[in-house]
């Protein structure tokens, strides 16, 4: 069987997925990232955890191959194919305070941070204070000297990553509402999520 799911622009929703369920994700436009976080059905304490997949692997930056890790230290979910190969690890989730500390375009913005727990409060009655998600698509340069930059997404339309579940997980994703900088390359559009069993 096969799903199909639009993540309309600066918004986020919940999909339900079983262990052995292929994810694809779609750059519908290009160059948009997808804030990619997920929770243990079972157990809601159990999360995705982007410093415990860098631990895992022994790298900042994850492809075809690798897998992403729980804050147990489970596989959650592993690479199975990826068009683009530039992702994040680093960031949390953008959020008003953010918004205000770069742009002071916090009020009444949308955010990753309140469009995935808006996703989890559906399923599950719980609320993160702070989520570092996988940011699919998003391209931050490691400079030599321990800098980052924030460079546009080298996704073009139509590329994709896709992802094996390791266990029954709720997704909760959003498409990210930078405008205000490269981040998104400037504009936000919409992500088209498949998933397979
Ligand atoms: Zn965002």
């Amino acid at each position: 069987m096969e799903n199909e799911y639009i993540v309309e622009a600066k918004s986020g929703l919940n999909i339900t997925v079983t262990k052995g369920d292929l994810i694809e994700i779609i750059d519908i436009a290009g160059q948009q990232v997808v804030d990619f976080f997920s929770v243990n059905q079972k157990n809601p304490k159990e999360f995705l955890s982007a410093g415990v997949t860098i631990d895992c692997n022994e790298s900042l930056k994850v492809s075809e191959g690798d897998s992403l890790y729980t804050n147990c230290y489970n596989k959650m979910f592993t690479i199975i194919e990826d068009d683009v190969k530039e992702h994040d690890l680093l960031h949390p989730c953008c959020r008003p305070e953010m918004y205000d500390f770069f742009y002071k375009t916090g009020k009444g913005h949308s955010s990753c941070l309140a469009n995935i727990n808006e996703s989890l409060t559906e399923i599950f009655d719980i609320r993160k204070e702070e989520i570092t998600p996988f940011n699919i698509f998003m391209y931050t340069k490691i400079l030599p000297n321990g800098k980052i930059s924030v460079e546009p997404p080298k996704s073009k339309a139509g590329d994709k990553i896709v992802l094996l579940a390791e266990m029954d997980v709720l997704l909760a994703v959003a498409a990210c509402s930078v405008s205000e900088s490269d981040c998104n390359g400037g504009e936000c559009t919409p992500i088209k999520i498949v998933v397979k069993n």
